[in-house]
């Protein structure tokens, strides 16, 4: 069998219409315009690129985009001030914190002091805490992604088998729970778990969030099944010449694909929806503080 490849890169981009297209009936029938703050701490160069891209994203949807671009060296109490500052601010409807913070910063601290209502990136404690208990709440964006690009392969995804490997909070966790709320039998891999192998095989839906380079080889996959690779992982490439290198997932492609119903690439699966879902839970967020109808299909 050879998997389907599931196309994140267009998957997001048809979300990014739907936002589009949101925003704008949002514009004309209540004089409203969603807006996302996006605050980076420091100079690391993964987090710039990140932000640029959340902004440039923000302003093609027709949204407002605040960028707080802070020197490595501001103090916790300072930058919990800016978060209380956007949080009272009636334009901004979400707001999002760059991790990772630096060292000084305790970053549980800045995102409990965040707004839940605007806690677009679904990690406070209040959100984490709606989601477990199967309520209205912001999700995490990439689960989220994953979440749309598996009803969008397999329907109803009720009675069927799932194994999410990692149980980070960002990914593995709420993955687990979106799962649970699609009534799939949910189980959590983690780096203790015995026969891993086994416990994949089991599956129909599987998605990996590890970060351990091409981990999970063909063999584990049952056939048919469905994979989402979260990994995102950079390694030498020699074949592109010396010093050159690529990047791979969790899961190692070719044999996976082999066997899979259909399995999303690294590149080009799971990474692009991460912005489209953040894109998304900001129209969310809005619709919301305003008492209006939610896009249907942008939430979980
Ligand atoms: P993380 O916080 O490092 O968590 C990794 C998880 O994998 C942990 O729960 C760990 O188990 C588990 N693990 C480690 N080694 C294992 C093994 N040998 N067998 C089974 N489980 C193992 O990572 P994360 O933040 O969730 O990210 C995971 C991957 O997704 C990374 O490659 C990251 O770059 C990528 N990612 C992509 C996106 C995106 O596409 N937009 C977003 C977020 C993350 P323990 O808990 O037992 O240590």
């Amino acid at each position: 069998m050879t998997a389907r490849i599931i196309d994140g890169k267009a998957f997001a981009e048809q979300v990014r219409e739907q936002v589009a297209a949101h925003v704008a009936r949002l514009k004309a029938d209540h004089g409203i315009t969603p807006g996302l703050a996006v605050v980076l701490v420091g100079e690391d160069p993964a987090s710039q690129v990140y932000v640029r891209n959340k902004g440039r994203q923000t302003l093609e949807a027709g949204m407002q985009s605040f960028e707080h671009k802070l020197p490595a060296e501001t103090s916790e109490a300072d930058l919990l001030a800016l978060v209380e500052q956007l949080n009272a601010d009636p334009a901004v409807h979400g707001i999002l914190v760059q991790l990772p913070l630096p060292d000084h910063m305790n970053a549980d601290a800045v995102i409990s002091a965040i707004s839940p209502a605007k806690d677009v990136d679904g990690f406070h404690i209040s959100n984490v805490g709606l989601l477990g208990t199967g309520q209205k709440s912001m999700v995490p964006c990439t689960p989220l992604g994953c979440l749309m690009m598996l009803r969008d392969q397999l329907g109803s995804l009720s009675g069927l088998d799932a194994v999410v490997i990692g149980r980070s909070n960002i990914v593995g966790k709420p993955m687990a729970q979106l799962l649970l709320g699609e009534s799939c039998t949910v189980t959590i891999a983690h780096s203790r778990t015995k026969n891993l192998a086994e416990v994949v095989r089991r599956a129909d839906i599987v998605v990996a969030a590890v970060g351990r380079p091409q981990m999970v080889p063909g063999d584990w996959i049952k056939p048919g099944a469905t994979v989402i690779d979260v990994g995102i992982n950079r390694i030498d490439a020699p074949e592109k010449g010396a010093g050159k290198t690529r990047l791979v997932g969790d899961c190692d492609y070719d044999s996976c694909a082999e066997v899979a119903g259909a399995i999303t690439p690294v590149p080009g699966g799971v990474g692009p929806m991460t912005i489209a879902c953040l894109l998304a839970n900001t129209v969310t967020a809005c619709c919301r503080a305003n008492g209006l109808a939610e896009p249907e299909g942008l939430t979980a």
